[in-house]
């Protein structure tokens, strides 16, 4: 075989086997994304049609350049409706039945044509051999209906990068890399076909077997290289990126492949570079989150971050048009204002507006809550009440208001002086109880000791008369050994009680136990 004709067999020969290799790959990969079908099927017609072509070049018969013709017209008039099929299916555009007819009328006429040449010389005027090469190159006049083939390759691709382009604007950045190495994918048959038609290919040898091996592999590339072609083709819509919701995309695997800009809220550190990350893998510092989004459940989510925002977070599932489940989408919406309002409304219903703190109904539930842990898991625990001396004397000597402000007054030395996790109650008129988790009785005791200083030492200021009070101190607690728990809440406050009235009857400000 002459050495130059050897060397474009072998072009022809590898971009055949590229084809075949990607097909084979295509097909092996089929079961994750069913998107994928077209471009099985396309690299397939493909490695053919180059083997096809490849057998013409090393012809020396016009009867053997017209057999290998006509293998390479089984799969060639089909490749361009491939190339829409799979561009379509790729940005996720619905195929209808009439568009399918439409596209294969070309492919059957061509397929029809080119068979019954011999009869109307309608697709080739003239198949010959070229007299100026060193080596034989089938020379093929093209008739009408070739060009009907050459043209509907050009409407076909020329389609597919409309389509691709108009994918472009809507899409991340990633996405437009993949698309814009597709579209260069499909403008080498362009050229290589306007190499070829004018006459400038080397001794006129087709180059466009060659050109679609390199498209296959743009495809290729694009598709498989980027990881993310199972939900990729669901279109974007511009509404996505304008939503209040932030909302994540992950493939099957927990691979993000696509999110919006108000996500960004929830995950400030989610950039256009991580699509392809494992969602865990970005958000794995922020421990809420991961524990969230690997339960999947419906909840809400509190997010620190200078502010306190609150999100419902909810999961969906998303399916293609053929309906294979491709993967999930996160969707958070902001929820603050409604989870303000409910801290609101409870804040309300358990905080006694006088003084603040909590009232008697909400003291009981939260103290009941500490008391059922106390008697599960034994420990301590301690009660402070306490009664303000001659109340009645303060309002009737200096009215109602200097009485309000004794209150307001005590119950901030109070919260002053307890410890973060006790709790304060406000449980009669004047009266108050503190519930002291975790204390044994003289620690109990020294705090009420310390209250009843501090009050002692507190003026109080209304209307420009300053006064002074005190209160009774009574202290009870609790060492509750694991298994003899035989006590209620209500007992409980009961002994303080007793205690608070015998400091009473001892002379007032007093602590008894
Ligand atoms: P003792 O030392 O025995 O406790 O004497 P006391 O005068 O404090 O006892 P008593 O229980 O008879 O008085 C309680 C008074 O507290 C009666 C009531 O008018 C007053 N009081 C209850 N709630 C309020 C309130 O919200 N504001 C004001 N200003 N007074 C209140
Ligand atoms: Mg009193
Ligand atoms: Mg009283």
């Amino acid at each position: 075989m002459h050495s130059e004709l050897l060397k474009y067999v072998v072009i022809v020969g590898s971009s055949g086997v590229l084809s075949l290799s990607l097909s084979l790959y295509g097909a092996f990969k089929i079961r994750d994304s069913p998107r994928v079908k077209h471009y099985v099927i396309l690299t397939f017609l493909s490695s053919v049609f180059a083997f096809g072509y490849m057998f013409e070049m090393m012809s020396t018969s016009i009867e053997e350049v017209k057999f290998w013709l006509s293998v390479e017209y089984l799969p060639l008039p089909f490749i361009p409706a491939f190339i829409v099929l799979m561009c379509f299916n790729y940005v996720g555009k619905k195929i209808y039945p009439a568009f399918y007819y439409l596209l294969f009328t070309v492919p059957i006429i061509t397929i029809f044509t080119h068979n019954t040449n011999n009869w109307h010389d309608m697709y080739y005027k003239k198949i010959g051999f070229r007299n100026d090469t060193p080596f034989p190159v089938a020379d093929l006049v093209a008739g009408p209906f070739h060009y009907l083939h050459s043209f509907y390759l050009f409407v076909c691709i020329m389609l597919s990068i409309i389509v691709l382009l108009m994918e472009l604007r809507k899409s991340v950045f990633q996405f437009q890399m993949q698309i814009l190495l597709m579209v260069s994918g499909l403008l080498t048959p362009i050229i290589a076909s306007y190499f070829y038609l004018n006459k400038l290919s080397p001794y006129g040898i087709d180059l466009v077997p060659v050109s679609i091996g390199l498209t296959c592999l743009f495809h290729g590339l694009s598709i498989f290289m980027f990881r993310s072609f199972n939900v990729v083709p669901i279109a974007r819509d511009t509404v996505f990126e304008t939503m209040q919701e932030g909302v994540i995309v992950l493939n099957q695997k927990g691979i993000v492949v696509d999110f919006n800009n108000a996500v960004r809220q929830v995950i400030p550190m989610l950039h256009h570079r991580m699509v392809g990350e494992h969602i865990l893998s970005i958000v794995k510092e922020n421990k809420a989150l991961v524990t969230i989004i690997q339960e999947r459940k419906e909840c809400d989510y509190r997010h620190e971050a200078g502010v306190i925002q609150h999100f419902h977070v909810r999961f969906s599932e998303v399916y293609n048009t053929s309906q294979v489940y491709v993967g999930q989408m996160i969707t958070f919406s902001d929820v603050t204002e409604r989870v303000n309002m409910q801290e609101d409304l409870r804040k309300l219903a358990s905080i006694d507006g006088l003084t603040g703190v909590y009232n008697r109904t909400f003291f009981v539930r939260q103290a009941e809550e500490m008391f059922i842990s106390l008697m599960k898991r034994g420990g301590v625990a301690g009660i402070i009440m306490f009664d303000i001396d001659y109340f009645k004397t303060v309002n009737d000597t200096y009215g109602h208001e200097m009485g309000d402000a004794v209150l307001r007054k005590i119950s901030e030395v109070v919260q002053k002086n307890v410890r973060p996790a006790d709790i304060i109650g406000r449980y009669g008129g004047e009266e108050f109880i503190v519930y002291l988790p975790a204390t044994a009785l003289y620690e109990a005791h020294s705090l009420a000791a310390q209250l009843r200083e501090a009050i002692q030492n507190t003026a109080v200021e209304a209307d420009g008369v300053k006064i002074r009070v005190t209160a009774s101190f009574g202290v009870a607690a609790l060492d509750i050994q694991l298994g003899n728990a035989a006590c209620t809440l209500d007992e409980f406050v009961r002994k303080a009680d007793q205690a608070l009235y015998t400091a009473k009857r001892n002379g007032r400000n007093r602590v008894e136990v």
